[in-house]
């Protein structure tokens, strides 16, 4: 089995904790896959985790982009919406090889629409709703 670690979260401010725990966790893992219900607070969520690598940047869904670049004083983030994807192939036309294989952080929403080009290697992160301020965060590295 693969290491995991799962934790309650109740609030939005308790996420600066979540997030230094996942980068913890993760190691010298880059890329994380976000799964989780439209709403569950994936966005929210690395939003939390650029502040820990030092980003100052606005971080918001790439709605328009697909891709967000965000750069900090030592660390350099790609965050990927792939929510309105239409196929993989609109991904490999977006050259997100040169994004993944980088040696960048890439937080990936929506991980779901690109089945076949997932790397080996990823840190999960699962978010359930329980209830208004309430989620459970579960970490696998894969
Ligand atoms: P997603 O990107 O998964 O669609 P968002 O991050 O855009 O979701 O929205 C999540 C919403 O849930 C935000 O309004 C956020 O403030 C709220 N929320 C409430 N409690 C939490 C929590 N404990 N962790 C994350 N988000 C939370
Ligand atoms: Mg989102």
């Amino acid at each position: 089995m693969n290491p995991q670690l799962a934790q309650t979260v109740n609030l939005p401010v308790e996420l600066a904790d979540t997030a230094q725990n996942l980068l913890d966790f993760a190691g010298n893992q880059k890329i994380f896959l976000f799964y989780g219900d439209m709403g569950a607070g994936k966005t929210t969520f690395i939003k939390a985790l650029c502040e820990r690598l030092g980003i100052t940047d606005d971080v918001t869904s790439p709605t328009f982009s697909i891709v967000n670049e965000y750069i900090g004083t030592s660390a350099k983030i790609y965050h990927f919406d792939f929510y309105r994807l239409k196929n993989q192939n609109e991904a490999l036309d977006m050259g997100y090889e040169e994004y993944f294989y980088s040696d960048a952080y890439c937080f990936i929403e929506w991980p779901e629409k690109i089945p076949d080009l997932l790397p080996e290697h990823y840190t999960k992160i699962s978010i359930q709703v329980l209830n208004a301020s309430s989620r459970r965060f579960v970490f696998e590295n894969i």
